[in-house]
């Protein structure tokens, strides 16, 4: 089958409906409704047809018997192809988005961070031209705008054009993004009318200081926990969850590390409307992680937490605390990571996770506490989707939307956790999975069949506004 598929490769964008189409057979496919067992016509780019379907001549026919049949899943947080300081991130562009599709990502949403001299539009299209040619799956960047105050009328523009989510920081003085909750109530006063969306970092930067640094071993790197507690985290998210009250702005924040945070944000949904995510290491790992002679491989921001409250987030996330879940995937190389070992507050912070996302979340939610399949849609594909403000189109099986779509096997072979290509430390060395994607396509094109990605003459990602 996997010569069959190869064959007809349209070029990239064209969604040419005069080109036989794409059947996906015999497989239960979860729309937005919930599960059935149907068949998924796609024409061009788009689904065509859900329902009870004989093939055309000269479909291409992909056997779904005894698999299901997803949306394309969606991480809307990722460090990639990009430098942080003076550290060029392990993962590219052609790396990432290799990985994500094999298990069934077919969007990432990245980060544009406005550098000096920069204008915002200039920023963007910096990023864009990173990934244009180079990238897998589709991508899609929220906007750091670095110079105050913001340049609205820009901003009007980007967001009418599509680009509606900005992201700032309550943290990170010496990087340049530190934002005030001064400056804060001003963005979330301005974007509300315009309909975008404002992403937050929380961790308030007045605890951080207080944080005592004395008598401090710079080789331990359990201490980055306790320099960052979890005080810091629900401080600030209690400001902004007051700011999005006030204002009715969409506010989501991200990487969400601490229980107590999650109750205030389920507390404050009544009154504002607030969306949040964690990543998978909060929910996997502990600040036990942290201990140790490999300890700084896991520095990461927000620190990894105590043990109680990793099963804390672990309760939160089955019982649907959490809109979304999102990788922060941040991979340095082993040699940069290893570099400054011996002072732990110079290692660069953060970790791997773009390929363990489906997985992990898949072990911990379906295999683990026992939630549907649809429920992985709901937080992988569906809501994503909308903060994006790209749902239906992505994120949803639905006659119309875009044919990016997973055929997986979610009872398959033991298989390893792999978070990354790059040569990067692997986050959850030893994890295993039951998760196999066999098929995967994008806007209807098939770029993994039987488990493999398919190799095209050039990559079919496109940039999404
Ligand atoms: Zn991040």
């Amino acid at each position: 089958m996997g010569e069959v598929l190869k064959t007809g490769v349209r070029g990239p964008g064209t969604g040419d409906r005069e080109q036989p189409g794409v059947l996906v057979q015999g497989g239960t496919v979860w729309t937005p409704e919930g599960a059935r067992r149907a068949d998924l016509r796609v024409t061009g780019e788009a689904i065509a047809e859900i329902g009870d379907l004989a093939p055309l001549s000269g479909e291409t026919v992909v056997d779904a018997g005894g698999l299901h049949v997803l949306p394309g899943m969606i991480d809307v947080h990722v460090h990639v192809d990009d430098t942080i300081g003076p550290y060029e991130l392990a993962d590219t562009f052609p790396t990432a988005t290799e990985l994500a599709l094999r298990t069934g990502i077919t969007t990432l949403a990245g980060f544009v961070t406005q550098r000096p001299g920069e204008t915002l539009p200039g920023a963007l299209e910096r990023c864009r031209a990173r990934a244009r040619g180079r990238t897998h799956c589709d991508v899609r960047f929220h906007l750091t705008p670095t110079v105050w105050p913001w340049p609205w009328e820009e901003i009007e523009a980007l967001v009418a054009a599509g680009c509606t989510t900005f992201k700032l920081y309550t943290t990170y003085r010496e990087a340049g993004l530190f934002t005030s909750y001064e400056r804060l109530a001003v963005v979330v006063e301005r974007l509300a009318p315009l309909g975008a969306r404002l992403l937050v970092h929380c961790e308030d930067d007045e605890v951080l200081r207080a944080a005592d640094a004395s008598a401090l071993d710079p080789g331990d790197a359990h201490e980055h926990a306790r320099l960052r507690p979890e005080a810091a985290e629900v401080a600030a998210v209690e400001r902004v969850l007051d700011l999005a009250a006030r204002t009715g702005c969409p506010v989501h924040l991200v990487h969400v590390s601490t229980a107590d945070a999650v109750a205030r944000i389920a507390a404050a949904r009544s009154r504002a409307a607030v969306t949040c995510e964690t990543a998978p290491h909060y929910l996997l790992l502990s600040d036990a992680a942290l201990a140790g002679r490999n300890g700084h491989r896991f520095v990461c921001t927000p620190p990894l937490r105590a043990v109680a409250t990793r099963a804390r987030l672990e309760a939160d996330a089955a019982a649907g605390a959490f809109d979304l879940f999102a990788t922060d995937h941040c991979a340095f190389t082993r040699a940069d990571k290893d570099a400054r070992r011996e002072d732990f507050r110079a290692v660069p912070s953060g970790v791997a996770g773009v390929g363990a996302l489906v997985p992990t979340l898949f072990e911990m939610l379906v295999t683990r506490h026992h939630l549907g399949l649809g429920e992985l849609a709901t937080r992988l594909a569906a809501n994503p989707a909308k903060l994006l403000g790209i749902y239906p189109r992505k994120g949803a099986l639905a006659v119309g939307s875009d044919a990016d779509l997973v055929v997986v096997d979610p009872a398959g072979p033991q298989r390893p956790v792999v978070s990354t290509l790059a040569d990067a430390y692997e986050t959850y060395p030893g994890r295993t999975t039951t998760w196999n994607v066999r098929h995967v396509l994008l806007r209807g094109e098939t770029v993994v069949a039987d488990g493999a990605n398919v190799e095209s003459a050039r990559p079919l990602g496109q940039i999404l506004a």
